[in-house]
């Protein structure tokens, strides 16, 4: 890779009059482009200027003059950057200074936090809407809206408080009001959730303008859940429950567990109920009941982020393999060596046959999903179970590729997807004139391996450019921490 600061007037072929000039750009010659809208498109030229693509042509001459740079794009690929739709800066409080080079530096340019305090999360959000050239864009939900008992209490190291218990319909509204003058960009519905709150914020949110995603519900179906507003659901929650010859009987009983339960705490009230229901609903899994119910999630657009990284990681184990462990050098050192214990420890057992049983479910869910055309973004639930911020998002596109979409189609599902959801398809989320320049330069085909979606040359944010020994810098920082 040649990448060449230039002060003079560099001609890149014999003059000619009709030579177009850019000052101070960026030109990437001769690459081959992707994105979701033009599939590939081979002989490019990309001309960013400031932070905008301002060209896009075939391979042909220009002059770039001023403080340009010069970078032979032969045999390489640019891709837009890329988004993990599902993080929680605020699981590890501490990690979270580290999570900005993390996901630069393996190409995530966009995230979207889906629950946190919100003094915490909106902290970060400032910040990198303050310094957007070294910044992931940041998108957040502001805490878990959930009911009583609410799950995520603080009540033990692996439910830190990220929710906040809304006891009634009245305050969960006024929870809306609140988070909406902060300034959240959507919403986060959680589990304990009574259906009438649940109504009430999908509601308000309609009215506001904002997304509501979420956990469905115990206390409803899919199909209201989705009829009442939900705009997108996370990890394909309780599903399951509502795919099955029997989904009204399980909803009935869910209905009597939840009531009985009010006392006990929400994580442990959530985990009797999926305990008593998931397997009794995977067995169950009815294919007309499961078509039903994904025409309703494709007709109204409840679009699914399926984290297949996280849901599926008891069974795939990414943390037991040798590059993976790697990567814990980039995490502070008390965090790092927590983890690699943790990972450990767990390869030590092997999976259970339920949790088998549910990742095969998992699979054959994203596969029916997409099939019925809802709509699916790449999210990873980082930095919960040993999942990397930045190196995460690759593999979840490796596993939504093994669940059986197409390379191009989960290239999408990490970038325009998206940009759609937050209305911002006319500034990210292709490689075109007149967006902003978000990009991953890779050195090899994606759509031929997706796995080639590791090999970075090169990361814009914002029209910045992080050349392979700015990336480097970036991990050499994170590991010195
Ligand atoms: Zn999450």
């Amino acid at each position: 890779m040649r990448d060449l600061h230039l002060f003079f007037i560099l001609i890149l072929f014999a003059s000619c009059s009709d030579i177009e000039t850019f000052e101070n750009s960026t030109c990437i010659n001769n690459i081959t482009t992707i994105d979701a809208e033009s599939g590939l498109k081979e002989n490019q030229s990309v001309i960013i200027q400031d932070n905008k693509i301002v060209r896009i042509q075939e391979t042909k001459k220009v002059n770039l003059t001023g403080n340009s740079t010069f970078i032979d794009g032969t045999g390489k690929y640019l891709i837009p950057g890329l988004w993990d739709a599902h993080i929680h800066f605020a699981y590890i409080e501490g990690l979270a200074p580290s999570m900005f080079d993390l996901f630069l530096a393996h190409g995530v340019t966009s995230v979207r936090d889906t629950g946190g305090k919100i003094g915490f999360v909106k902290k970060w959000k400032d910040q990198a809407d303050a310094d957007p050239k070294n910044a992931p864009r940041v998108k957040i939900a502001g805490p878990l809206l959930d009911g009583t008992p609410n799950v995520y209490d603080g009540s033990t190291p692996s439910r830190p408080v990220l929710s906040v218990e809304l006891t009634d319909v009245e305050s969960a509204i006024n929870k809306v009001e609140e988070l909406d003058k902060i300034g959240v960009d959507l919403l986060k519905a959680y589990e304990m959730l009574s259906p009438e709150q649940f109504s009430a914020i999908a509601k308000i949110a309609k009215e506001k303008n904002l997304k509501v995603t979420g956990h469905v519900p115990l206390s409803m179906d899919v199909i209201s859940a989705s009829n009442a507003g939900l705009n997108s659901m996370e990890h394909l929650r309780n599903l399951e429950m509502s795919t099955a010859s029997n989904w009204e009987e399980l909803l009935a009983i869910r209905k009597k567990l939840l009531k009985e339960g009010k006392l006990k705490e929400g994580g442990v009230l959530r985990s009797n109920i999926h305990s008593a229901q998931r397997r009794e609903a995977i067995e169950k899994a009815d294919p007309e009941v499961t078509k039903k119910v994904l025409a309703v999630l494709a007709k109204n657009q409840t679009w699914q982020i399926p984290t297949l990284s996280i849901m599926t990681g008891a069974t795939h184990r990414p943390f037991g393999r040798e590059d993976w462990q790697a990567s814990f050098a980039y995490l502070p050192d008390s965090i790092g060596q927590q983890w690699s214990d943790g990972a450990k420890s767990v390869m030590k057992l092997p999976p259970t046959e339920d949790r088998i049983k549910y990742s095969n479910w998992m699979n054959k869910m994203v596969k029916d999903l997409h099939d019925a055309k809802v709509e699916i973004m790449a999210g990873t639930d980082c930095p919960i179970f040993f999942l990397t911020p930045g190196l995460s998002l690759h593999e979840e596109l490796f596993l939504l590729v093994k669940a059986g979409m197409s390379p191009l189609e989960v290239l999408k599902a990490a970038t325009l997807n998206p940009a759609i959801y937050f209305e911002m398809e006319d500034q990210i989320g292709l490689v075109k004139e007149g967006m902003l320049a978000d990009l991953v330069l890779l050195n090899d085909n994606p759509l031929e391996d997706i796995r080639n979606t590791t090999k970075i040359e090169s990361v814009f944010k914002d029209g910045k450019l992080f050349n392979r020994s700015d990336l480097d810098k970036l991990f050499n920082k994170l590991s010195n921490q």
